[in-house]
């Protein structure tokens, strides 16, 4: 029969896995216990709904067995099995997960040459068996049907599947061990001893039994008997079947039982995460409703976080059974990057699968969840800025998403988890820590929106508010505005843009002098206005400029960000004003640039001084990050002023 291929990638992690010098083979055996107390998992779910099953929870276990002639270990369940469309496809790819984290990775082949731990870091599933056996049998009979099949491969050239016979429902993997080399002695895993020891290295709390020939030392009668009649007893090892997993879950256990290093590990494997997280957070109550749970927040965000495509949710365990994997109803939008765990008895699914009727508890746990993540999030904030930081920086748009959604309904539950960059201190800060260095006089938290803080904090507009020996933070999202919109104040504070039209640093009488200036300045603000053309709305003469000669800012609700903000969605008409900011052209009067321009207009050069006007006002779109949009033209008119 031809042998189907391998798609091409998996190929590659095939012949990787293989030939590299690899020295945490033995992971291999927790990746197929895993599948395999998956696969139970499965098949444990649907007997709670279907009588067709015919197992009792009692039934499910997963069993090792060697054949020490024939080289072989043989892991088998009775879960849920797989037809032949499903080995094809789970078995002729490497599992999505497996693959993406392979992806992801920095030069995984360089590194896996160096033989660092890559394929030990991810866990890939399946696979991992080529890196003790040179042949996998995997002989599968899925639940609902007959007869069963067989799939075959050694290695990189290909698999083949064929009908075959298996008396009940499940699959038994059967590795061909590799020959022994003087570095790798493959056979140790025949030996139970080995066995035991990796199950319970890895493989512990594995709520299914796992089951083994194990040596045991057994109590022998002797026949004799000591001085008071009772018989002598000697102790004898002997190969006995034995459950050589505590299956206790990880969350079941207590702090002491468990460690935060066996969480992390655990958290790694079982979500097939790379890195380790920042935070782990357990959680053990009782009450309305009773449940524990296990919470992870990631260091890094998954690919495809922020995008339409991500499901996020925790695990929901109920009595041992997992029900869902990622329920999305148990965890708060605004925290939707942990990952984690949730076993609560009394979320029993006998009456229906509908997870609906326990819409209130499930509620209830995602509120106390809500609070937990909060307490872990601002502990970090307080104790461990550095890790917040990390944290902030990969999840902080999630964190300002939270408090645009929902109607702002979790603004005072965020608020105090953002930072911002502050141009004075030149680090990320608090709300908290800005308004508490406000000097007293200051009205307004002060915010500068650019790509970048450098270029935030370089913005001409901002020379006022610093002169008078106020801090602002730096805004570069571009959602950073909705936010404060949403928040409105914080601490009394309100949030004023130092490009916006009134920065509330004037009293009534400057302002009715900025006024006179504008009006007698009236010929000039024309004159200024008629060059610009549609690129401003108005002009006029700045009150907050000190060393810059005009800079750009907007009057009325649409600031410059929040247009460069609508311009970046897809499908915003650009044309519809209500999306456009109305743009100011500010003069600083006491600019020689400026005062220049004016004494040309006097003097009747009209021709120079439009030259002027436009430089001048292409100077500050260039300031505000506009590109120059008509580059030629802008050089002819700064060489015609020479
Ligand atoms: P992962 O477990 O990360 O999905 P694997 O490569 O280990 O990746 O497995 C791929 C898929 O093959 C599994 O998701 C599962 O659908 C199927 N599979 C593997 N082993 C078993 C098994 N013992 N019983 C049933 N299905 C299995």
């Amino acid at each position: 029969m031809a042998k189907k291929q391998f798609k091409a990638e998996s190929k590659r992690l095939l012949d990787l896995m293989i030939n590299s010098i690899y020295t945490h083979r033995e992971i291999f055996l927790r990746e197929l216990i895993s599948n395999g107390s998956d696969a139970i998992d499965k098949l444990c779910f649907r007997s709670l709904t279907d009588e067709g099953v015919g197992m009792e929870r009692g039934d499910f276990r997963i069993c090792l067995t060697v054949d020490k002639e024939a080289r072989t270990l043989t892991v088998s369940d009775n879960g849920i099995g797989m037809t032949a469309e499903e080995m094809e496809q789970n078995l002729g790819i490497i599992a999505k997960s497996g693959t993406r984290a392979f992806r992801d990775s920095v030069d995984a082949e360089k590194a896996a040459e160096a033989d660092v731990d890559v394929i030990g870091q991810f866990g890939v599933g399946f696979y991992s068996a080529f890196m003790v056996a040179k042949k996998v049998e995997v002989l599968s009979r899925a639940y609902g049907a007959e007869t069963a099949n067989l799939w075959v491969s050694e290695g990189v050239d290909g698999y083949t599947v064929t009908p075959a016979e298996k008396e009940s429902v499940g699959t038994d993997v059967v590795l061909y061990l590799k020959d022994d080399t003087d570095d790798d002695k493959y056979s140790d895993y025949l030996q139970s001893w080995k066995l035991e020891e990796l199950v319970k290295k890895y493989s512990d709390y594995v709520r299914w039994p796992i089951k083994a020939m194990v040596e045991r030392s057994v109590k022998k009668p002797t026949g004799e008997y000591d001085e008071n009649g009772i018989e002598k007893m000697t102790y004898a090892y002997e190969e006995v079947e034995d459950t050589i997993n505590s299956m206790v879950p990880i969350w079941q256990r207590s702090r002491k039982e468990a460690s935060d290093e066996e969480c992390i590990a655990f958290f790694k494997e079982s979500f097939h995460e790379s890195e380790d997280p920042i935070s782990v957070i357990r959680v053990n109550a009782e009450g309305m409703v009773s449940y524990r749970c296990l919470l992870f927040i990631p260091a890094k965000a998954p690919y495809d976080f922020y995008s339409r495509d991500y499901q996020s949710g925790l695990r929901l365990y109920s009595n041992g059974v997992m029900i869902m994997d990622r329920c999305a109803d148990l965890l708060p939008d605004c925290f939707r990057f942990v990952r984690g765990i949730v076993d609560s008895p009394d979320l029993s699914l006998n009456i229906s699968r509908e997870l609906l009727q326990h819409d209130r508890q499930l509620k209830l746990i995602a509120n106390n969840l809500e609070k937990k993540i909060k307490a872990e999030l601002t502990r970090l904030l307080e104790n461990e800025r550095e890790k917040y930081e990390k944290f902030f920086d990969t999840f902080g748009i999630q964190l300002k998403y939270g408090i645009v959604g929902d109607y702002g309904m979790k603004k005072e539950l965020l608020q105090d988890l953002l930072l911002y960059y502050s141009a004075a201190e030149g680090k990320m800060v608090t709300l908290r820590e800005y308004t508490d260095k406000m000097p007293e006089e200051q009205k307004y938290i002060y915010y500068a929106a650019a790509d970048s803080n450098e270029r935030a904090a370089a913005l001409p507009q901002t020379e006022r508010v610093r002169s008078r020996g106020y801090d602002f933070l730096c805004f570069t999202y571009e959602a950073d505005e909705f936010v404060t919109e949403i928040l409105r104040a914080y601490a009394e504070k309100e949030f004023r843009n130092v490009c916006g039209e009134d920065l509330g640093l004037e009293s009534e009488e400057e302002k009715a002098e900025s006024e006179k200036v504008n009006e007698e300045n009236k010929e000039l603000i024309d004159f200024v206005r008629e060059q610009c053309g549609e690129r401003v709305q108005s002009v006029k003469i700045s009150n907050r400029l000190e060393s810059h000669p005009v800079c750009l800012s907007s009057e009325g609700e649409i600031t410059l960000e929040m247009e460069r903000y609508f311009r970046s969605l897809p499908g915003v008409d650009m044309n519809n004003m209500n999306m456009k900011a109305r743009r100011v052209l500010e003069l600083n009067l006491s600019h020689a640039a400026v005062q220049k321009l004016e004494s040309e207009r006097k003097n009747g050069s009209t021709q120079r001084a439009a030259a002027m006007a436009k430089v001048l006002l292409t100077q500050a779109e260039i300031a505000a990050g506009y590109a120059v949009e008509n580059p030629n033209e802008y050089t002819e008119l700064v060489v015609s002023l020479f």
